[in-house]
């Protein structure tokens, strides 16, 4: 509550006692990770200790085959309900773990983290000082990165293609020490989707996004996940779940064959009024024939891709819009009250 008495408004830029009050819920998404989670509980706890606010971590056990759900309930078991555990019934893979740990927070803001220690835990304080200047969602820019090379290649390519699709251009989407409002994370929970790039979905609700450098190590035991083939499912959920792109690109090319078969008919039948019928002609008339019916095909697909595109939008069911507020009604017959969480 602001010292006015009144519910401050969930996207306006805090007082210190809001501030102070306002719950943190850190959500980290854990797969076979017992080598880090007791580095990682030894750091992580003191950092939030030290923000001089009330805390909770979620953590999600994705299905491991180790024993990282055991260190994860002896963790817990010395934190009266500060530290909740999730438990998967198998492997379903980092997004939609961060997801189910999305449904259980009770936080105000909502910061996530890596259980690997490649992002430190001690910049947790400044992700929370720029969502406290008003930001709705604070990304981690990974400047320097420590990972593969090849990894670092395809990261890039990856931020360009999301910032276009997403339309919100960011230097770093695969980080995953970020922090959101919890209208950003209610909103994509309530989404419910099958195959979700978190970052980019909740950039797409967010009107004021923000990045910040933070530091990176390399992992500190284990090894990694993501495999080529996990990085381009990744990448192929983050295409089709914003953009038409892909079939838009077979419209075009429809387009592109059919008008160059008619130039190519145009320019045979000037040849035959001009030279007359010659031997080969037939072959030809036949080519641009072939290349009129290819390009017919190409747009029927895009056609039939558009319209299940459209489906596909439907079935999905992101909202079309959210109201923040509205502004003028009386607080008992604000439709928005419920919705704000000061
Ligand atoms: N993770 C998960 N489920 C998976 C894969 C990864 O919960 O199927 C977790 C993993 O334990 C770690 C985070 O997601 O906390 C990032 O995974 P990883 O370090 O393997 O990814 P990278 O840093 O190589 O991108
Ligand atoms: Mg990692």
């Amino acid at each position: 509550m602001s010292p006015s008495g009144k519910i401050a408004p969930i996207f306006g830029t805090p007082t210190t006692a809001d501030r102070a009050s306002r719950l943190v819920s850190v959500v980290i998404p854990v797969y076979n990770e017992s080598a880090n989670l007791r580095a990682l509980w030894s750091r992580l706890k003191p950092v939030l200790e030290g923000t001089g606010r009330p805390w909770e971590v979620i953590l999600i056990d994705d299905g491991s085959r180790d024993d990282s759900l055991e260190i994860l309930r002896t963790i817990a078991e010395g934190e009266a309900g500060r530290v909740r555990i999730v438990e998967l019934a198998r492997n379903f893979g980092q997004h939609s773990a961060i997801l189910a740990g999305f449904r259980q927070v009770r936080g105000e803001v909502v910061v996530t983290l890596d259980a690997d220690l490649q992002n430190p835990p001690e910049e947790i304080p400044r992700l929370l000082e720029a969502i406290d200047a008003g930001n709705d969602v604070v990304g981690g820019w990974r400047e320097d990165r420590h990972d593969e090379s090849w990894r670092r290649h395809a990261s890039h390519l990856h931020n360009r293609l999301t910032s276009l699709v997403v339309g919100v251009p960011m230097h770093d989407y695969g980080c995953m020490l970020r922090a959101y409002r919890r209208a950003i994370t209610d909103t994509v929970v309530e989404c419910d989707e099958k195959a979700a790039f978190i970052p980019a979905l909740a950039n797409s609700f967010a009107r004021r996004v923000t990045e910040i450098r933070v530091a990176h190590s390399a992992r500190a035991g284990g090894e990694s996940k993501y495999n080529l083939l996990r990085l381009a499912t990744l990448s192929l959920n983050l295409i089709t779940g914003f953009s038409f792109l892909p079939i838009q690109l077979v419209s075009l090319t429809g387009i592109a064959i059919f008008i160059l078969s008619l130039v190519f008919a145009l320019v045979l039948f000037a040849h035959r009024i001009i030279y007359g019928p010659q031997q080969e002609g037939a072959m030809w008339t036949l080519f641009a024939l072939l290349f009129m019916l290819v390009g017919t095909l190409f747009l029927g697909l895009a056609l039939q891709g558009e319209y299940t595109g459209r489906i596909y939008m439907e079935v999905r069911h992101r909202p079309t819009y959210i109201v923040r507020k509205i502004h003028g009604a009386g607080d008992d017959g604000d439709p928005a009250a419920d919705e704000t969480r000061d």
